[in-house]
Protein backbone atom coordinates (compact mmCIF):
# COMPACT_ATOMS: atom_id res chain seq x y z
CA UNK A 1 0.00 0.00 0.00
CA UNK A 2 2.84 2.42 1.06
CA UNK A 3 6.66 2.35 -0.59
CA UNK A 4 8.80 4.81 0.66
CA UNK A 5 12.55 4.31 -1.31
CA UNK A 6 15.25 6.30 -0.12
CA UNK A 7 13.47 9.41 0.66
CA UNK A 8 15.52 12.57 1.45
CA UNK A 9 14.14 16.28 2.29
CA UNK A 10 15.37 19.08 3.81
CA UNK A 11 14.86 22.50 4.35
CA UNK A 12 17.82 24.76 3.53
CA UNK A 13 21.00 23.22 4.53
CA UNK A 14 19.43 21.11 7.14
CA UNK A 15 18.78 17.52 6.67
CA UNK A 16 15.66 16.27 7.68
CA UNK A 17 15.03 12.84 5.68
CA UNK A 18 18.18 11.73 5.25
CA UNK A 19 16.89 7.89 3.32
CA UNK A 20 14.05 6.62 4.78
CA UNK A 21 12.93 3.49 3.67
CA UNK A 22 9.34 2.12 4.57
CA UNK A 23 7.22 -0.59 3.26
CA UNK A 24 3.55 -0.29 4.30
CA UNK A 25 1.41 -3.37 3.63
CA UNK A 26 -2.67 -3.46 2.64
CA UNK A 27 -4.64 -3.70 5.77
CA UNK A 28 -1.04 -3.08 8.21
CA UNK A 29 -0.84 -0.72 10.88
CA UNK A 30 2.15 0.95 11.37
CA UNK A 31 3.29 3.09 14.21
CA UNK A 32 5.50 5.35 13.77
CA UNK A 33 8.11 6.37 17.13
CA UNK A 34 10.83 8.66 17.60
CA UNK A 35 11.85 11.74 19.59
CA UNK A 36 10.71 15.33 18.74
CA UNK A 37 12.74 16.49 15.33
CA UNK A 38 13.61 13.23 14.30
CA UNK A 39 11.46 13.90 11.20
CA UNK A 40 8.25 11.96 11.79
CA UNK A 41 5.26 14.34 10.73
CA UNK A 42 8.16 15.43 7.74
CA UNK A 43 7.77 11.49 6.72
CA UNK A 44 4.03 11.53 6.81
CA UNK A 45 3.67 14.44 5.42
CA UNK A 46 5.72 13.95 2.22
CA UNK A 47 3.51 10.70 1.77
CA UNK A 48 0.36 12.69 1.75
CA UNK A 49 2.33 15.39 -0.67
CA UNK A 50 2.05 17.84 1.56
CA UNK A 51 5.75 18.65 1.29
CA UNK A 52 8.01 17.58 -1.91
CA UNK A 53 10.71 14.79 -1.53
CA UNK A 54 13.77 15.74 -2.91
CA UNK A 55 15.36 13.11 -3.34
CA UNK A 56 13.67 9.05 -3.97
CA UNK A 57 10.28 8.11 -4.20
CA UNK A 58 6.51 7.78 -2.52
CA UNK A 59 4.23 5.27 -4.33
CA UNK A 60 0.54 5.33 -2.56
CA UNK A 61 -1.62 2.15 -3.78
CA UNK A 62 0.66 1.92 -6.71
CA UNK A 63 0.45 5.23 -7.41
CA UNK A 64 3.52 7.21 -7.66
CA UNK A 65 2.62 10.19 -5.16
CA UNK A 66 3.00 13.86 -7.13
CA UNK A 67 3.76 12.24 -10.68
CA UNK A 68 1.75 10.76 -13.33
CA UNK A 69 3.18 8.30 -15.83
CA UNK A 70 2.64 8.41 -19.52
CA UNK A 71 4.65 5.85 -21.98
CA UNK A 72 8.08 6.48 -19.89
CA UNK A 73 8.15 9.64 -18.90
CA UNK A 74 7.35 11.08 -15.61
CA UNK A 75 4.80 14.30 -15.18
CA UNK A 76 4.88 16.36 -11.93
CA UNK A 77 0.71 16.78 -11.14
CA UNK A 78 -0.77 20.17 -10.48
CA UNK A 79 -2.18 21.40 -7.95
CA UNK A 80 -5.67 19.90 -8.82
CA UNK A 81 -4.22 16.18 -9.73
CA UNK A 82 -2.67 16.60 -6.12
CA UNK A 83 -6.12 17.31 -4.04
CA UNK A 84 -7.33 14.27 -6.29
CA UNK A 85 -4.69 12.32 -5.37
CA UNK A 86 -4.57 13.28 -1.67
CA UNK A 87 -8.58 12.02 -1.44
CA UNK A 88 -6.88 8.30 -1.47
CA UNK A 89 -5.15 9.31 1.67
CA UNK A 90 -6.59 10.58 5.15
CA UNK A 91 -4.18 13.05 7.22
CA UNK A 92 -5.50 13.38 11.13
CA UNK A 93 -3.23 15.92 12.86
CA UNK A 94 -2.63 16.38 16.38
CA UNK A 95 -4.51 19.35 16.75
CA UNK A 96 -7.63 18.31 14.59
CA UNK A 97 -7.98 21.15 12.12
CA UNK A 98 -11.28 20.97 12.09
CA UNK A 99 -13.06 24.36 10.05
CA UNK A 100 -14.47 26.45 12.87
CA UNK A 101 -17.48 27.92 11.43
CA UNK A 102 -18.97 24.70 9.48
CA UNK A 103 -20.76 22.02 12.39
CA UNK A 104 -19.97 18.96 12.36
CA UNK A 105 -22.01 17.07 9.70
CA UNK A 106 -20.38 20.02 7.27
CA UNK A 107 -17.15 19.80 8.18
CA UNK A 108 -17.60 15.59 7.40
CA UNK A 109 -19.30 16.28 4.39
CA UNK A 110 -17.04 19.40 2.79
CA UNK A 111 -14.87 17.15 1.16
CA UNK A 112 -17.33 14.26 -0.43
CA UNK A 113 -19.30 16.53 -2.13
CA UNK A 114 -16.55 19.63 -3.15
CA UNK A 115 -13.68 16.69 -4.12
CA UNK A 116 -15.58 14.13 -4.67
CA UNK A 117 -18.98 15.56 -6.45
CA UNK A 118 -20.90 13.27 -4.28
CA UNK A 119 -24.46 14.28 -3.40
CA UNK A 120 -24.96 16.35 -0.67
CA UNK A 121 -27.92 13.89 0.23
CA UNK A 122 -25.56 11.07 -0.05
CA UNK A 123 -22.61 12.82 1.61
CA UNK A 124 -24.78 13.47 5.00
CA UNK A 125 -26.29 10.04 5.21
CA UNK A 126 -22.40 8.59 5.06
CA UNK A 127 -21.73 11.22 7.49
CA UNK A 128 -23.88 10.29 9.95
CA UNK A 129 -22.98 6.74 9.39
CA UNK A 130 -19.89 7.77 10.95
CA UNK A 131 -20.44 9.82 13.30
CA UNK A 132 -22.45 7.01 15.06
CA UNK A 133 -19.91 5.10 14.46
CA UNK A 134 -16.92 7.42 16.63
CA UNK A 135 -20.12 7.42 18.94
CA UNK A 136 -21.00 11.09 18.11
CA UNK A 137 -24.55 10.35 16.40
CA UNK A 138 -26.12 13.35 18.65
CA UNK A 139 -23.16 16.02 17.46
CA UNK A 140 -23.84 16.47 14.14
CA UNK A 141 -25.34 20.04 14.30
CA UNK A 142 -23.11 20.93 16.84
CA UNK A 143 -19.72 23.56 16.16
CA UNK A 144 -16.78 22.30 16.95
CA UNK A 145 -15.48 24.87 19.51
CA UNK A 146 -18.79 22.94 21.46
CA UNK A 147 -17.19 19.98 21.17
CA UNK A 148 -14.19 18.66 24.01
CA UNK A 149 -10.72 17.89 22.82
CA UNK A 150 -11.18 13.80 22.55
CA UNK A 151 -14.67 14.43 20.66
CA UNK A 152 -13.52 16.50 18.36
CA UNK A 153 -10.61 14.01 17.58
CA UNK A 154 -12.98 11.59 16.61
CA UNK A 155 -15.50 14.34 14.29
CA UNK A 156 -11.87 14.47 12.07
CA UNK A 157 -11.70 11.03 12.25
CA UNK A 158 -14.67 10.83 10.80
CA UNK A 159 -13.89 13.15 7.85
CA UNK A 160 -11.45 11.29 7.04
CA UNK A 161 -12.80 8.09 6.56
CA UNK A 162 -15.68 10.21 4.60
CA UNK A 163 -13.14 9.66 1.63
CA UNK A 164 -12.82 6.22 1.75
CA UNK A 165 -9.27 6.76 2.00
CA UNK A 166 -6.76 3.50 1.35
CA UNK A 167 -4.57 4.71 3.88
CA UNK A 168 -4.87 6.71 7.18
CA UNK A 169 -2.24 8.87 8.76
CA UNK A 170 -2.16 10.39 12.43
CA UNK A 171 0.27 12.41 13.33
CA UNK A 172 0.05 12.13 17.27
CA UNK A 173 -3.50 12.13 17.39
CA UNK A 174 -3.52 12.28 21.03
CA UNK A 175 -0.80 14.67 21.97
CA UNK A 176 -3.10 17.85 22.72
CA UNK A 177 -5.87 15.67 24.58
CA UNK A 178 -6.21 15.63 28.53
CA UNK A 179 -5.44 12.64 29.52
CA UNK A 180 -8.96 11.49 30.71
CA UNK A 181 -10.09 11.73 26.59
CA UNK A 182 -7.20 9.58 25.08
CA UNK A 183 -8.89 6.84 25.31
CA UNK A 184 -11.88 7.97 23.75
CA UNK A 185 -9.52 8.59 20.53
CA UNK A 186 -7.74 5.54 21.09
CA UNK A 187 -10.48 3.46 20.96
CA UNK A 188 -11.81 4.51 17.73
CA UNK A 189 -8.34 4.08 15.52
CA UNK A 190 -8.17 0.37 17.67
CA UNK A 191 -11.69 -0.23 16.08
CA UNK A 192 -10.64 0.81 12.81
CA UNK A 193 -7.46 -1.60 13.50
CA UNK A 194 -9.88 -4.12 13.66
CA UNK A 195 -11.38 -3.29 10.37
CA UNK A 196 -8.28 -4.20 8.47
CA UNK A 197 -7.69 -0.30 8.08
CA UNK A 198 -3.93 0.46 6.40
CA UNK A 199 -2.83 2.89 9.01
CA UNK A 200 0.59 4.95 9.67
CA UNK A 201 0.49 6.36 13.29
CA UNK A 202 3.17 8.85 14.83
CA UNK A 203 2.15 8.42 18.89
CA UNK A 204 4.13 8.28 21.97
CA UNK A 205 1.80 6.16 23.64
CA UNK A 206 3.84 2.73 23.84
CA UNK A 207 0.82 0.98 25.30
CA UNK A 208 -1.22 1.09 22.59
CA UNK A 209 1.57 0.43 20.16
CA UNK A 210 2.33 -2.63 21.33
CA UNK A 211 -1.36 -3.44 20.95
CA UNK A 212 -2.43 -2.54 17.35
CA UNK A 213 1.04 -2.49 15.67
CA UNK A 214 2.31 -5.00 13.07
CA UNK A 215 5.27 -2.62 12.84
CA UNK A 216 7.35 -0.30 15.06
CA UNK A 217 9.42 2.01 13.37
CA UNK A 218 11.84 3.72 15.63
CA UNK A 219 12.93 7.28 13.76
CA UNK A 220 15.81 9.25 15.15
CA UNK A 221 17.84 11.98 13.17
CA UNK A 222 15.87 11.73 10.12
CA UNK A 223 17.13 7.81 9.87
CA UNK A 224 14.95 5.19 10.41
CA UNK A 225 17.08 3.57 13.14
CA UNK A 226 14.90 0.33 13.70
CA UNK A 227 12.03 -1.31 12.56
CA UNK A 228 10.70 -4.77 13.40
CA UNK A 229 7.04 -6.49 15.59
CA UNK A 230 6.25 -4.37 18.49
CA UNK A 231 7.57 -7.22 20.78
CA UNK A 232 11.00 -7.33 19.00
CA UNK A 233 11.22 -3.64 18.84
CA UNK A 234 9.71 -2.47 22.41
CA UNK A 235 11.10 -5.58 24.70
CA UNK A 236 14.20 -6.43 22.49
CA UNK A 237 15.50 -3.20 21.22
CA UNK A 238 18.65 -4.16 18.93
CA UNK A 239 20.12 -0.10 18.72
CA UNK A 240 21.17 1.88 22.37
CA UNK A 241 19.03 4.80 20.92
CA UNK A 242 16.02 2.93 20.83
CA UNK A 243 16.76 1.51 24.16
CA UNK A 244 17.45 4.72 25.49
CA UNK A 245 14.48 6.63 24.08
CA UNK A 246 11.84 3.58 24.68
CA UNK A 247 13.49 4.41 28.74
CA UNK A 248 12.48 8.22 28.99
CA UNK A 249 9.08 7.65 27.39
CA UNK A 250 7.64 4.25 29.35
P1 LIG B 1 9.05 15.28 14.46
O1 LIG B 1 7.66 15.20 13.91
O2 LIG B 1 9.72 13.96 14.57
O3 LIG B 1 9.11 16.04 15.75
P2 LIG B 1 9.52 17.02 12.21
O4 LIG B 1 9.38 16.20 11.00
O5 LIG B 1 8.39 17.92 12.58
O6 LIG B 1 9.94 16.09 13.43
O7 LIG B 1 10.79 17.98 12.06
C1 LIG B 1 12.06 17.49 11.76
C2 LIG B 1 13.02 18.65 11.67
O8 LIG B 1 12.66 19.47 10.56
C3 LIG B 1 13.01 19.57 12.88
O9 LIG B 1 14.34 20.00 13.11
C4 LIG B 1 12.15 20.71 12.43
O10 LIG B 1 12.50 21.89 13.11
C5 LIG B 1 12.45 20.79 10.96
N1 LIG B 1 11.33 21.30 10.16
C6 LIG B 1 10.11 20.74 10.05
N2 LIG B 1 9.32 21.43 9.21
C7 LIG B 1 10.07 22.47 8.78
C8 LIG B 1 9.83 23.56 7.86
N3 LIG B 1 8.65 23.71 7.23
N4 LIG B 1 10.84 24.45 7.68
C9 LIG B 1 12.02 24.29 8.29
N5 LIG B 1 12.32 23.29 9.14
C10 LIG B 1 11.37 22.40 9.38
MG1 LIG C 1 5.86 15.80 14.67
Amino acid sequence: MVDVRSVHKSYGSLDVLKGVDLTVRAGEVTVVLGPSGSGKSTLLRTINHLEKVDGGSVSVAGALVGYRRSGNKLHELREREILKQRTDIGFVFQNFHLFPHLTVLANITEAPVSALRRPKKEAEAAARALLDRVGLADKADAYPRQLSGGQQQRVAIARALALEPKLLLFDEPTSALDPELVGEVLDVIRDLARRGTTMIIVTHEIGFAREVADTVVFMDGGRIVEQGPPGQVLDHPRHERTASFLSKVL
